[in-house]
């Protein structure tokens, strides 16, 4: 048998306030007056001062906004590529994502291919990518992917939506500071933290858990519950905690993997664009038969909350719709075989799987 060698963030920053040190932080990795750092940031902030005016630009130094509305795609971190290349006089020194999931991704994805020739969907899969990713920070605003952690970049392209899952995909440097995430609407900060609560519960009970997973896992479980059950926590601390159990959460799934409602999400977000989040709630709620213990919490949170889901989602598609979701499911093998073991073939068909996706 042979031991997977993961890595991992080598540094992070962790406090309230801590994203004033950016600037320091960045200023021994310059590589020069022509390399730039490039900045990605959520589009949420572009009038938001009290956050940019905290990004020191020097010399060719840019900020990029970006719409989180759709989630990153394969074509979109090409353009900014090529459009970081051809405005940058060299190299740039690094890139910085400042946002939710989807910035962390595309700051990830773009660092990679800045640094590795082809396109983006070239390097969908596992261990596809050859050269080191230039240098690149992650500062999460929002809590609950645990992107910010994890060796993965999830991307739709024309074919699929997989991640870039690599060595070099990991940030090189971490600031996670909680005061950022404090304008996020509740019903984001529920489907966001739903993500990391998720996470906790398809590694928990998944067939490749170990002694590294569980205890991450149980850390972020804990967490979850103390955030989304109790009300005795302050604002900052449950933004403080949120952002924890994003982390261990995260860490949980580097050492096993996800399993039966991110693969369905993934199915309703390469066809409808469905939100990971908010997909990933739709499916869950559906999830008793395979995570009882995990979809009863669920639904209590939900209820505490007053979160509202869509329903009927799936209500007018074609079969040929509901074809491309199944495949799109069935083709993650890793998650289904962690969800259920070597023969989950015998238990998931295209017809199990159509008829939960005709309850969503
Ligand atoms: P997101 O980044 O899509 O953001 C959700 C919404 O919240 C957006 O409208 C955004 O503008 C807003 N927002 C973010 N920060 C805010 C703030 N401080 N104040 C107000 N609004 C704010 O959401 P997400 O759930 O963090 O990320 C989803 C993405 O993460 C998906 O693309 C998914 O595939 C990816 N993902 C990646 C991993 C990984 O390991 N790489 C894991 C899970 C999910
Ligand atoms: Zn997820």
């Amino acid at each position: 048998m042979s031991f997977k060698n993961f890595p991992m963030v080598p540094r992070v920053i962790f406090g309230r306030g801590s994203f004033n040190q950016l600037n320091e932080v960045l200023a021994p990795k310059r590589l020069g007056l022509n390399a730039p750092f490039i900045f990605l940031v959520d589009d949420v902030f572009k009038n938001n001062a009290w956050l940019t005016s905290r990004i020191q630009l020097s010399y060719d130094d840019r900020i990029i906004f970006v719409s989180a509305d759709e989630e990153p795609k394969t074509s979109q971190v090409d353009n900014l590529v090529e459009d970081i290349i051809l405005k940058s006089k060299q190299r740039p020194s690094g890139i910085i994502g400042i946002g939710g999931g989807t910035l962390l991704d595309l700051a990830k994805a773009v660092s990679i291919l800045i640094t590795n020739e082809g396109h983006a969907q070239d390097y969908q899969g596992w261990d596809l990518v050859k050269s080191k990713a230039l240098y690149h920070v992650g500062i999460p605003t929002i809590s609950g992917t645990g992107s910010e952690v994890s060796r993965t970049t999830v991307l739709t392209g024309p074919e699929k939506k997989l991640g870039i899952n690599s060595d070099f995909t990991p940030f090189d440097q971490v600031i996670l500071d909680s005061e950022l995430s404090k304008g996020v609407l509740k019903d984001q900060w529920f489907f966001t933290g739903m993500d990391c609560y998720i996470h906790c519960v398809e590694s928990l009970t998944g067939t490749y858990l170990n002694a590294f997973s569980e205890s991450y896992g149980n850390m972020a479980l804990d967490l979850c519950k103390q955030i989304f059950l109790e009300d005795n926590l302050s604002e900052i601390e449950s933004q403080e905690k949120l952002m924890m159990a994003s982390w261990h959460g995260g860490m949980s799934i580097v050492y096993s993997q996800v399993g039966v409602a991110h693969a369905m999400s993934y199915g309703l977000s390469y066809l409808l664009g469905t939100k990971h989040g908010i997909g990933n709630c739709i499916v869950f709620d559906h999830l008793e038969e395979f995570y009882p213990e995990g979809v009863k919490l669920f639904k209590q949170m939900k209820a505490k909350h007053n979160i509202i889901l869509p329903q009927g989602l799936c209500a007018d598609l074609s079969d040929s719709d509901f074809n491309v979701m199944i495949k799109v499911a069935l083709s993650l093998e890793p998650l289904w075989e962690n969800a259920l073991g070597k023969n989950w073939k015998k238990t998931i068909t295209p017809e199990k799987l159509k008829t939960l996706y005709q309850k969503m």
